[in-house]
């Protein structure tokens, strides 16, 4: 039962630790289930389908886009996304940055880092984020607002090696937060742990796990 999960996970989750639950590709009632469970804050992954739910939930909902977001979508959601997990260029934070002027907002964002193994993964390798943020542009930037940092471990039952990619992560979170956000607060997150990893991310300094499966159940991609 959806409404248990989120009860359960409220109970669970250390004091700190905030839950998305990842709601991509469940019906709109699953949604409206969690959320009279508690839940208020939800992930999704596509601009198209969270276009499309948000007018459909109550208006408290904080809806954070967890997925790989392409600069020319940024238009469709920025009058109404609280946060964009999922930066991974600087043209991304340019374009979140124009579209956020244009609506009157600052947009909370966190940096995509890359610390899996797999090829395939978006985001900035720690060496990237460091020369990202020490060229400087980033800082003219008055409508985002660099809330942190996000990542996704590999995708393996090797739960040393996910625990390494998440000290890597939260060692690299550190030291960015030391060597160029030590004046900014708000600069606090750190978005890391799924379903299957979310304790791991927890005991390695997660302050947001992005739990899908282990609420809504399987998804039905079709
Ligand atoms: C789908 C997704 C999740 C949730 O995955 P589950 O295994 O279902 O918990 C978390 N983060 C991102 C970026 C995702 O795309």
């Amino acid at each position: 039962m959806i409404s248990e999960q989120i009860k359960e996970l409220h109970k669970e989750l250390p004091a700190g630790v905030e839950l998305i639950a990842v709601s991509k590709f469940h019906p709109v009632e699953d949604l409206r289930e969690a959320y009279d469970a508690g839940q208020r804050i939800f992930g999704e992954n596509h601009v198209q389908e969270l276009v499309a739910k948000q007018p459909q939930m109550p208006s408290d909902v904080e809806w954070h886009l967890i997925g790989h977001l392409q600069t020319n979508k940024v238009k469709y959601i920025a009058p109404f996304v609280t946060m964009i997990q999922a930066v991974d260029s600087l043209k991304l934070l340019r374009e979140i940055d124009k579209q956020a002027k244009k609506v009157g907002r600052v947009i909370p964002c966190l940096l995509e880092l890359h610390v899996a193994q797999e090829e395939s993964k978006f985001g900035f390798s720690p060496d990237e984020l460091h020369a990202m943020l020490a060229e400087g542009e980033w800082k003219a930037l008055t409508n985002v607002s660099i809330c942190g940092i996000m990542t996704m471990a590999s995708f393996t039952d090797d739960t040393a090696q996910v625990r390494r990619e998440f000290q890597l992560a939260r060692h690299t979170f550190e030291q960015t937060r030391k060597e160029f956000f030590s004046d900014s607060p708000s600069f606090c997150k750190l978005s890391m742990g799924m379903t299957h990893d979310y304790k791991i991310a927890i005991e390695e300094g997660a302050t947001m796990v992005r739990v899908g499966t282990k609420i809504f159940g399987e998804r039905q991609y079709n």
